[in-house]
């Protein structure tokens, strides 16, 4: 009898991963390549939805069909669910379509009760065999309250070491049969007591209590979080598998283990894994016993290791990856219990995918697809030392706001870090915010902590685009950064005191854990060889310094995509330069302050396209309200009065008259040009000026400047400015004699131009969406404060993840494909980009190569991740190179 929410094993296949989760389609699959796999059933992803929708209850069909399967593999195996006599016990598993930590795992021996424990029994003498039945029957108890009664674990270890105690002994295993039986008694009272009912007896109402734990598992919080880290959605549900257990743990014949048909961590081509004789799965993992190496199997069981290692090759030849397999021998016959594409650090991954080529087990292609492009990551950074970061102690989290792996001595201020750094002092950077002041402390730091902000924060930002390793929005902690020390976790963290900080995963560790430089093996060339020549999506980097910009060269960067002008002005003498012009009063006083800034800008962009090497830049007009660059702190005011020659009460009346009551929409962008020209003027004249520059030392790189104007929202806006840089541009081209092209294009970053791209597009020659202020302006919530309520939009599943991490496609990406429709209606040969954050997340890379935008631009770190993304997008979804 075929039914909808239940599938035998016998019945499915390796392809139904959506239906059937990983594991019930890999367990099917196995059954179907005739491995000796114990014969059950799994209840489908579809069973679990349908659970969610019937308000968390399991509808009678669904039952039904569970006890219609069970009926059948009770037919299979020759035993009965329940029954005193040939009692059938099996496992219940949880098994979504991605493997999911954070989910209800594993229940063992479900069906047990005092008959049935009793009916296994009869008939065996062996008082061994007593023990091990009473064993799992304690083993079922301590499970079943865990997992589906959310009764810690924990305190059922009390109540064994308690019996220890008493007994003096050390060990369980020296725990005897009536031990045993003394335990389940106790572990049942202790369930009672907690619960105000009995233990279930019912194995009928056992299976259907897991089954629903297992379902129920999908939303807790551990799940969600990671869903929202790996891009899973909620709405895939998780499937269970229901297995006859076979019993690693029956005697001295008998045993289980895990493996993995090559080495996880470096990819290298071997059996690898481990194994404990007279043991269940989960004594290989609680580190109890201390399990032997795979290969000493050859000695204990020879004929077993050698179906093992066959079996092994078959699932990898079969599955072209890496198999993870868990196996249990029961009596001396091998089951398999489990195979899947294994996990793999980024090193593995690659040497494994450049390996399988090698064979001729996959394509190029398919090895494109095997690596996920975030994991790249973790080959870029420096990276914790894995033993020493397993026994830190975490005392809050933040954000994981920019990977890598951060320690260092607390300082509370940039100059502070500046200072302490010039010592040969390494530290973290601990902050409220920081801001554009702050740039040369985070240059100077290792890692960068903050209190408030979201993933595009100005710290998130910024130190992405550095690489160093950021953790933002970490709310917990308490500041006292006058008196130089936070409370973390009750502790007090003082002024030179060790933190460490995991940007990946958002950690902070109140200690110094050691860290290991990243190695880049040569596997990792030659991937991104195959990569690079699928895509069809160029990748350039967002940089605005030389430094940043030879990095995101070296990692294969094709040109700058964003060079935000804004932060070239934070460094010493230019800040000065660059507050004379804010408050400027008349335009030859602002000029004047221009003429100082021309030439330190002008001098950036000339080393920015020597490191270029002829590689486009796209240059952005200062954007950021004015008073970002003016002082707020007393000292400060002075100082600068002082260095003005103006008093600090007219000083401090032209910060008040600057001051915005909502700056993100105030005061910035092409309005800046609009009211001051002559801003639009200096940025023009510098980039012209360093292009011809660095064009008559290098001919062969024949620069191309590329001038864009940003917040632009109305044609008129563009055209006014644009019509300042044509006269400023073509005035300089003509004095120098030479021939220069240029062109000038616009962000579209404000809802109104990408519903008016087609009008836009009359004067911009490209655009480059700044999907940052385009999601902000389009949801209406500030980029810097959505922090506050992103948490309860994923706690009431109204986000599933960070708008400004990955791109809303069905709103925000809505206007971007409009907008480039539109753009291309005017001028067909218009060139598209992002340079929003999104440009560096795989999944809204995907989107900008289906819309058919022409390049990404990300941070530096992020180009190897793009560069990647790019090229699974193409093969997956192939667009006319
Ligand atoms: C954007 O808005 O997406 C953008 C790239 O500009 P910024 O982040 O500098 O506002
Ligand atoms: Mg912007």
């Amino acid at each position: 009898m075929a039914y909808k929410y239940v599938l035998l094993f016998k019945e499915g296949n390796g392809s139904m991963k959506e239906l059937l989760g990983g594991k019930g389609a890999n367990l099917a699959e196995m059954t179907r390549l005739g491995m000796p796999v114990p014969q059950g059933f799994t209840v489908t992803t579809e069973a679990c939805t349908r659970y969610y929708d019937d308000g968390k209850k399991i509808s009678e069909d669904i039952e039904k069909e569970i006890y219609g399967a069970l009926a059948q593999i009770e037919e299979i195996n020759g035993k009965k669910f329940g029954d005193a006599e040939n009692p059938l016990l099996v496992s219940v598993r949880s098994g979504a379509r991605a493997s999911m930590p954070g989910m209800m795992d594993t229940i063992l021996n479900l069906g047990l009760n005092d008959e049935v424990a009793a009916g296994l029994i009869k008939g065996n003498n062996d008082p061994k065999f007593e023990r091990f039945v009473y064993d799992s029957y304690r083993r079922f108890i301590q499970m079943f309250s865990d997992v589906v009664m959310e009764i810690s674990k924990k305190t059922f270890e009390v109540i064994i070491d308690e019996l220890k105690e008493k007994k003096g002994i050390k060990n369980d295993i020296d725990l005897d049969v009536n031990d045993m039986k003394e335990l389940v008694k106790s572990f049942k009272a202790y369930y009672k007591e907690k619960k105000g009912v009995d233990f279930p007896v019912d194995p009928k109402e056992q299976l259907m209590d897991a089954v629903k734990a297992v379902f129920r598992s999908w939303d807790n919080p551990r799940a969600n979080v990671y869903r929202r880290m790996n891009d899973i959605p909620y709405s895939w549900g998780t499937a269970v598998n229901v297995q006859p257990m076979v019993f690693g743990n029956l005697n001295e014949n008998s045993g289980t283990g895990v493996a993995f048909t090559r080495d996880p961590a470096t990819g290298e081509k071997a059996l690898f894994g481990e194994y404990l004789i007279n043991a269940q799965g989960e004594d290989v993992v609680a580190g109890v016993r201390t399990p032997n190496k795979i290969s000493q199997l050859q000695n204990d069981m020879p004929e077993v290791y050698t179906q093992f290692v066959e079996i092994a090759n078959n699932l990898e030849n079969h599955y072209k990856d890496m198999q993870d397999m868990e196996f249990t021998i029961e009596n001396g016959k091998l089951y398999m219990l489990q195979t899947r594409n294994g996990k793999r650090t980024a090193a593995a991954a690659l040497k494994i995918a450049v390996d399988l080529v090698d064979e001729g087990m996959i394509t190029q292609d398919e090895a494109v697809l095997r690596v996920e492009p975030k994991q790249l990551d973790s080959l870029l950074h420096p990276q914790f030392d894995a033993k020493a970061l397993k026994a830190a102690k975490v005392i809050g989290e933040g954000l994981a706001a920019s990977p890598g792996a951060a320690c260092g001595k607390v300082v509370f201020t940039a100059e502070d870090a500046k200072a302490w750094a010039e010592k040969g002092e390494k530290l973290v950077l601990v902050r409220l915010e920081t801001s554009p002041e702050d740039i040369e402390g985070m240059v100077a730091a290792e890692g960068i902590l903050t209190v408030r902000g979201g993933m595009t924060s100005h710290a998130a930002v910024v130190a992405r685009g550095m690489g160093t390793c950021c953790v933002s929005g970490c709310g917990d902690i308490v500041m006292h950064s006058e008196q130089k020390y936070f409370e973390l976790s009750g502790k007090k963290y003082n002024e030179g005191d060790y933190i460490s900080l995991d940007g990946s995963t958002g950690k902070i560790y109140g200690e110094a854990v050691p860290t290991v430089e990243a190695s880049i093996s040569g596997d990792f060339g030659r991937f991104m060889g195959w990569a690079d020549s699928k895509r069809v999506l160029k990748v350039r980097t967002n940089a605005d310094n030389p430094r940043d910009t030879a990095q995101g060269v070296r990692f294969g960067a094709e040109g700058i995509g964003l060079c935000r002008t804004e932060h070239m002005f934070f460094e010493g003498t230019r800040i000065k330069a660059m507050r004379e012009m804010i408050v400027a009063r008349d335009v030859e006083s602002r000029k004047k302050a221009l003429a100082k800034i021309l030439p330190y800008q002008q001098n950036d962009f000339e080393e920015m396209y020597r490191v270029l090497e002829g590689r486009p830049m796209t240059v952005r007009f200062l954007d950021p309200p004015l008073h970002e660059f003016l002082p707020s702190k007393p000292e400060e005011i002075k100082e600068i009065a002082d260095e003005l020659g103006m008093t600090i009460e007219a000083l401090k009346e032209v910060i008040d008259s600057l001051h915005e009551f909502n700056p993100m929409m105030g005061h910035r962008g092409c309005r800046l040009a609009v009211s001051y020209p002559e801003i639009a003027e200096m940025q023009t004249t510098a980039i012209i000026k360093a292009a011809i520059a660095v064009n008559k030392e290098h001919p062969e790189y024949n620069i191309v400047p590329e001038i864009m104007i940003p917040l632009v929202g109305e044609i008129k806006e563009l055209k006014f400015v644009k019509n300042f840089v044509v006269a400023t541009a073509d005035k300089i081209i003509a004095q120098a004699g030479v021939k220069l092209d240029y062109k000038v294009g616009t962000m579209i970053e404000i809802p109104r131009a990408a519903l008016t791209a087609d009008e836009i597009a009359k004067e911009a020659e490209f655009f480059s969406f700044g999907t940052n202020d385009l999601t902000q302006m389009t949801f209406g919530f500030s980029r810097d404060d959505a922090g506050a309520f992103l948490g309860s939009y994923y706690d009431n599943k109204i986000f599933e993840s960070d708008p400004f991490a990955k791109l809303d496609q069905t709103g925000v990406g809505r206007l971007v494909k409009m907008a480039v429709e539109l753009g291309k209606s005017t001028r067909p040969d218009i060139k598209l980009g992002i340079c929003g954050e999104h440009g560096g997340d795989p999944s809204s890379i995907e989107f900008c190569h289906l819309i058919g935008l022409d390049y990404v631009s990300c941070s530096p770190f992020r180009v190897p991740i793009a560069r990647l993304a790019a090229a699974q997008a193409q093969i997956k979804n192939p667009r006319e190179k």
